[in-house]
């Protein structure tokens, strides 16, 4: 699909309706397998039910794993798009975009797994594993994926030593600094968070996908993967050409819009740390899902489960960081928010619409990342973009403050490149949008007219 324009003057969004794209390969192969290793899940989970809720336990078992063996049925025999039915905050949302999305088709056609945008179908999977869960009570806070993120937490063990014990060391000398030396640690933080991303589970399907060596030493090898790199426009974000931490203006507050948990998590935390011990802001502000989603993505408990785990760590720098984030968080340095709104299906262009709130809150940022691929999409509303269009085009006007988005590619989206240099990938190497191999440090900082 050559870039066909809408009435709009928007690509196509992407959808498992081109037979043989990424899409939809995504749609008929991987989310089925994910459906499926959800419902072995809830299974290998029964004597727990039974433990914690007896009999009832057990039923909600069967009854969720019932509920999800007919949801795989219906995405794999292109069902129409059900409304939810739970009695969720965001249920009417959900609910609204599917007439939404209704309205865009022909009268006698429904939204459908095969046939609606793909980034719709795949977050209403993921809305629909937690409906499956909601509806059935006692087992209601069941995270699905609670296990997989713990063990790739576990699994990256000694890179978390190796990233955290760097830190401690950066943080000893400190105001030996000089601005260039500082910057330098801080592009190299930021690199470290950026390859953070490629340990995701949902697009290994579940598959055990974790960080094994040390992160810092790996950055150099990884220059060359970075097909967009405005690290220095962030830094200039952030230090407004002034040298950070000194008598000059007060820092500011940057937020960061999580991605996965585990690894990538703790790369997270080590530069929200680094931004604040050295004094290149004053606060930083988290944004996880309220819901367990694509898998190994931050809730809420993922974020202070993951703190507790690293203080209590028999690591002395592990420990020793664990504690310093606690104090973050306690004396809110450090912020967690969970908005419905990043676990709806909704392009990021909506939101000062659909999410007016939200939108005001990152207003009150002086940089926002965006982490990871989902993010991405979202930030370029998953559509079928020439390589050459422009960052600021494809945000459609969504920019509430400067912003940068730190992803490794892993869906058919990649906008902002030089001519000829999507092209010369693609002859390269085919699968180049979607190996995770390489890399964005993609940065805004104004809505320019189009
Ligand atoms: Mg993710």
């Amino acid at each position: 699909m050559a870039n066909q324009v809408t009435l709009r003057g928007v690509p196509e969004s992407l959808s498992a309706k081109f037979v043989g794209t990424f899409a939809y390969l995504t749609v008929r192969d991987r989310l089925p397998t994910i459906l499926t290793k959800v419902i072995d899940t809830i299974h290998r989970n029964k004597n727990k039910f039974f433990e914690e809720h007896g009999e009832e336990g057990v039923q909600a078992e069967k009854r969720a794993i019932s509920f999800l063996s007919k949801l795989r049925n219906e995405l794999q025999t292109d069902k129409p798009v059900l409304a939810l039915t739970d009695d969720g905050v965001d249920t009417d949302m959900w609910n609204q975009y599917l007439q939404r999305q209704q309205s865009l088709m022909d009268e006698n056609e429904s939204p459908s797994w095969f046939k609606s945008p793909w980034l719709y179908m795949e977050c209403y999977m993921y809305r629909r594993i937690q409906e499956s869960i909601r509806l059935n009570p006692p087992i209601c806070d069941f995270d699905v994926f609670r296990a997989a993120k713990t063990q790739s937490y576990f699994e990256s063990q000694q890179a978390i030593i190796a990233i955290c014990t760097y830190l401690q060391g950066l943080n000893k000398n400190m105001n030996d600094f000089s601005e260039e030396q500082l910057m330098g640690q801080f592009l190299k933080l930021l690199q470290v968070s950026l390859w953070g991303n490629k340990c995701d589970l949902s697009i290994s399907a579940g598959q055990e996908n974790s960080q094994k060596s040390s992160p810092v030493e790996a950055l150099e090898d990884l220059k060359s993967f970075i097909l967009v790199d405005d690290s220095h426009l962030v830094w200039s974000a952030l230090t407004g050409g002034k040298t950070p931490g000194g008598s000059g203006k007060p820092q500011g507050r940057v937020d960061i819009v999580l991605d996965n948990a585990g690894f990538e998590l703790v790369t997270d935390l080590v530069f929200a740390d680094f931004l604040v011990s050295s004094g290149l802001a004053r606060q930083v502000h988290f944004h996880g899902k309220s819901m367990p989603w694509f898998v190994s993505d931050t809730t809420r408990e993922d974020f202070s489960w993951t703190i507790r785990q690293t203080m209590a760590a028999n690591h002395k720098w592990m420990s020793k960081s664990g504690a310093q984030w606690q104090r973050y968080v306690k004396d809110g340095t450090w912020c967690y928010h969970d908005h419905p709104f990043w676990t709806l299906p909704h392009e990021f262009c909506d939101m000062a619409a659909d999410a007016p709130d939200l939108y005001a809150a990152l207003q009150e940022a002086d940089l926002v990342l965006f982490k990871g691929d989902l993010n991405y999409r979202k930030l370029t509303s998953d559509r079928d973009w020439a390589h050459t269009e422009t960052f600021e085009r494809a945000l459609r006007g969504f920019q509430p403050a400067p912003l940068c988005s730190l992803r490794t590619l892993k869906a058919n989206v990649q906008v902002g490149l030089r001519p000829d240099q999507g092209e010369s990938l693609t002859a390269r190497e085919p699968g180049w949008m979607t190996s995770g191999a390489y890399a964005v440090i993609q940065f805004s900082s104004h809505h320019r007219e189009q």
